[in-house]
């Protein structure tokens, strides 16, 4: 069995069935990482006992326990999820020490279902940014092109799944975090319903945005992978009271029938030549395999950029004020400190600890929500959120899932927008407003740039139809030319 490509379930498979021990697995990607990590800069750290962990899992196996659906399966955990013991940052210095004494609920239930985690991976600090650039442990390079960006914030997890670095990540999106790094990167990654995978140890970016979800090399992969963390958490009060369907059982790539909107207001856009026929493609395939295209509008999205970084920058001024040096985290150091007075001691910890981008954030969002530009700024945000919400419900009654492209062009070299703050919030121009309507969102892998860069195909779908979103992706994938295809690093 080639370890390196296997998917997740051959792997679990081979595991319980004693083909392949887990600490084979846990020693092979162990190896994998050393070998390649300098090169990409995608795990910040691993996971001493790995190995160990894998041999107990063995020894589980050897009693006749059933160890879980993921058994002995290696993932990566992307820096903002909490895991018990092992350093969680944000890709932040103002976390550079900080060891949670508990697991995020979503690694809990993989943990509980067999993974073995291998480390954590590198992201943008507090996951704001779209190229992993703002990140205190520095970029992470495109395995397909060392030259350029993954994407962000969620670039390690991007960067470890398409270099095969691991068998399946873990990501966070709030306004495109798992969408865009997966395009970039050519992988899969899945943003689910607001409300279906539990925030409980997400480190807090945008708390009506945030929602976790897969990275992985297939849309099979990506639906096992959901239906272990989502569901009902008491500890998070926005998780749904839902059942979490089989998802993976219930994939088809029969897409006859099925309605797929093109949003008019998208398709319009300055797209790049190559995405431009990644869309085009995928469209035609998609008529092909009997599937009937829709056009559909939600010509509130024009706002979606300008109400995403209101909404999400108001929310983490406030979810960011906690870090304050005093119970836990970076802690500026004084001379005296009995002799400093309260507002130095915040500001110098502060400022020393957060990058520029964190703290542009914090000085927007603070304004926004400061007396007298509250209901100018925030509270019209909100409105505007609502209409976006609204006009998508109303497309989602002639379509079953819309079609887009992820973003207007492929991976970007590195240092190309860090400068130029607009150009790079532009970006998400095509994935905020899946955040702000609380919708489930995907990226599949389907085209290539001339210059050989994945381009990938954004799905979106009503709230909980995960599973009719998966299946689009299906087909899709099931049809893709770029199936197999690697980046030259590997
Ligand atoms: N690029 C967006 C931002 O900087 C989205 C980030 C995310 O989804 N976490 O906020």
């Amino acid at each position: 069995m080639d370890l390196t490509f296997a998917s997740i379930s051959e792997i679990a498979e081979a595991v319980k069935t004693r083909k392949v021990s887990a600490k084979e697995v846990a020693q092979h990607f162990r190896k994998r990482i050393e070998s390649l990590n300098p090169k990409l800069n995608a795990f910040t750290s691993l996971n001493p006992v790995a190995v160990q962990d894998a041999e107990a899992l063995d020894a589980r196996i050897a009693r006749g326990e059933d160890v879980g659906l993921l058994a002995g399966v290696p993932f990566g955990i992307k820096e903002m999820f909490c895991t018990k013991g092992l350093t969680t940052t944000a890709g932040s210095k103002i976390l550079e020490n900080f060891v949670p004494p508990y697991d995020a609920t979503a690694v809990a239930r993989l943990k509980k279902s067999g993974i073995v985690v291998m480390g954590k991976l590198n992201q943008d600090e507090f996951a704001m940014g779209s190229s992993n650039e703002t990140s205190f442990h520095g970029v992470v390079k495109n395995p397909w092109d060392l030259e350029r960006v993954p994407g962000g914030s969620s670039g390690g997890s991007a960067a470890a799944q398409a270099s095969r670095l691991v068998a399946g990540t873990l990501g966070t999106d709030t306004g495109g975090s798992i969408r865009q790094p997966a395009s970039f990167c050519g992988i899969v990654g899945v943003k689910p319903t607001y409300g279906r995978v539990s925030r409980y140890g997400i480190i807090a970016y945008a708390s009506s945005l945030d929602q976790a979800g897969p990275m992985v090399s297939s849309v099979k992969d990506a639906a096992l992978t959901l239906e272990v963390i989502s569901g009902f958490d008491p500890q998070d009060s926005t998780t749904a009271q839902k059942k979490v369907p089989a998802w993976s059982q219930n994939l088809k790539a029969d897409v006859k029938g099925m309605k797929i909107g093109l949003m008019k207001e998208y398709m319009t856009g300055n797209l790049h030549p190559d995405v431009q026929k990644t869309v085009e493609n995928s469209v035609d395939t998609l008529k092909q395999l009997g599937a009937e295209i829709v056009e559909v509008s939600v010509p509130m999205t024009e706002f979606a950029v300008p109400v995403y970084y209101l909404v999400a920058a108001s929310e983490a001024s406030s979810n960011l004020s906690r870090y304050d040096g005093v119970k836990y985290g970076y802690r500026a150091e004084f001379k005296n400190l009995s002799a400093v007075d309260l507002e130095e001691f915040y500001s110098q910890t502060r400022g020393q600890a957060f990058g520029a981008e964190v703290k542009r954030r914090i000085m927007l969002g603070t304004y926004c929500l400061s007396s007298g530009y509250y209901d100018a700024f925030y509270n019209k945000a909100g409105q505007v959120r609502r209409l976006i919400m609204q006009q998508y419900l109303e497309a989602f009654k002639k379509c079953d899932v819309i079609l887009s492209p992820v973003t207007t062009a492929p991976a970007f070299k590195i240092g190309e927008r860090v400068s130029d703050p607009l150009a790079m919030y532009l970006n998400d121009i095509f994935t905020t407003s899946t955040n702000l309507a609380g919708l489930p969102g995907m990226s599949v892998p389907f085209g290539q740039s001339q210059s050989g860069l994945p381009i990938g195909i954004q799905l979106t779908a009503g709230h909980f139809e995960e599973q009719k979103m998966l299946n689009v992706a299906y087909a899709l994938e099931s049809a893709s030319l770029v199936k197999g295809k690697h980046p030259h690093v590997i």
